[in-house]
């Protein structure tokens, strides 16, 4: 593995980390990670740690896959990016290559760098398209940190900035483990709840809704899959009202949940797809995709986005590529096939410990939410945050989510290219932090 700044003893490294960069919101992890390739990691003293998070939610390739490293030095050596306004090679074939996996209909494509930009583009699209201004989204959503985005984003990042955008509005998420819509024999009505929702959403709205956006799986709002039929439901209500429905696809797509894209398990086409972190294969690229027609009407009101690096011919080059791969390696079947092995093994640790309330999620996007028991579900954060952070320090990094109200809940979302070896190793560890924090918690340390 080659080293990234080797000079720098641990304390200088940490000491200059702590004091010269902004912190995102949350704390630094305390590794220093030297290294990375395919589904591992090396931190600084060539410590091994798996990657159960594909860096943040993201390739779905893995890091380093070597097919994406002669792709970006060829392109860097030789068209890295271009003014906006220029189209080349790369980007008539990443548009070629990804309107054939998405369904007839969702034809126009337009690449950016980060997920928080396509669903800006997307929501703008909305709004020139069906001339409303409101947008909903689901109570533990995540659609990026931009001013559009990040009003339509209700899990994380709202306080402190004076008013959000106005007009956006939010459901709440269908949450089956916990909603107060279940039924004591566990039957979930999430269709009163969606009609409650719209109903609250009607008495606030003025009249100009546009859209929804929303994840197939609720990623950092705890995995949350949407009951079978909610995403249609939503489609239809959309379309009754004159709205879009935009499929927010940054972590679900290319294949992680077992299908191209997770919108598919639902039967339901978007209007809007975005696609971003499993599109660039670890590279800042993302893809807004929409109908013919949504492009025609924006266009000829005067739609109007672009940005420095707007279908920059090394991602596009770097999306191309693995669109190629996701099909010829066939990884969507690859990620339901390991994701079996995966939640198998989940499961299986959900039997022996009463601290694994649900295991949820498809293929390789997998969640597991930290209860104290079974019975009453009485969330246990400070318990996740422990075994997460001892999963760790025994070589695997997975994230942990902690919304009101819900358990520490685990995200799980490897490469799809690990091998079943690297799934099983990772079962081990989780399983040997699970036995010794519970036992450091039941000894009172
Ligand atoms: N949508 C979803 C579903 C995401 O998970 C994220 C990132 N966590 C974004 C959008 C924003 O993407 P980015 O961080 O690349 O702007």
């Amino acid at each position: 593995p080659v080293a990234t700044t080797p000079t720098r003893s641990d304390a200088e490294f940490w000491k200059i980390a702590d004091s010269k960069l902004i912190r995102y919101g949350g704390s630094w992890s305390n590794v220093r990670v030297k290294s990375a390739k395919g589904a591992v990691m090396f931190d600084q003293n060539g410590k091994r740690i798996l990657d159960w998070t594909s860096g943040q939610m993201s390739s779905v390739l893995g890091h380093g896959h070597p097919e994406i490293c002669d792709v970006v030095d060829n392109y860097m050596r030789n068209l890295d990016h271009l003014f906006s306004a220029m189209v080349a090679d790369p980007i008539v074939d990443l548009a070629d290559a990804l309107t054939k996996l998405t369904p007839p209909g969702l034809d126009r494509c337009m690449f950016l760098s980060t997920g928080s930009e396509t669903n800006e583009c997307a929501l703008k699209l909305a709004k020139m398209y069906t001339g409303g201004h409101e947008i909903v989204s689901l109570s533990a959503s995540y659609h990026g940190m931009t001013h559009g985005s990040g009003a339509a984003t209700f899990s994380v990042g709202r306080k402190g900035y004076g008013p959000q955008l106005p007009g956006n509005f939010t459901l709440s998420v269908p949450y089956a483990y916990r909603s107060p819509f279940r039924h004591e024999d566990g039957s979930y009505d999430w269709q009163t709840e969606l009609d409650y929702g719209w109903d609250l959403i009607d008495r606030q709205s003025c009249g100009a809704l546009a859209a929804v956006i929303i994840e197939p799986i609720v990623s950092t709002g705890g995995i949350i899959t949407l009951p079978p039929g909610y995403m249609k439901a939503l489609k239809n209500h959309c379309e009754k009202r004159g709205m879009l429905l935009i499929v927010d696809e940054a972590q679900t797509g290319m294949g992680r949940t077992g299908d191209m894209f997770a919108f598919e398990h639902d039967g339901v086409v978007p209007d809007i797809l975005t696609l971003s972190k499993t599109l660039g294969a670890g590279l800042p690229l993302g893809a807004t995709i929409c109908t013919a027609e949504i492009e025609q009407v924006c266009h000829d009101r005067g739609f109007f986005y672009y940005t420095t690096h707007l279908n920059d011919p090394l991602v596009c080059a770097v999306g191309a590529k693995v669109c190629e791969i996701v099909v010829r390696d066939n990884l969507k079947d690859e990620a339901a096939r390991k994701g079996k092995v995966l939640k198998d093994g989940l499961l299986a640790l959900q039997n022996k410990y009463p601290n694994i309330g649900d295991v949820r999620g498809r293929g390789l996007m997998l969640g597991i939410e930290i209860v104290e028991d079974h019975e009453r579900k009485t969330p246990a954060d400070a318990l996740g945050t422990r075994i997460s952070a001892r999963c760790m320090e025994l070589g695997l990094s997975c994230n942990v989510v902690q919304l009101v109200g819900m358990g520490g809940t685990f995200r799980i979302a490897p490469p799809l290219t690990i091998t079943e070896d690297e799934i099983r190793e990772g079962l081990a560890i989780m399983d040997k932090a699970f036995e010794e924090c519970l036992a450091e918690r039941a000894n009172g340390v």
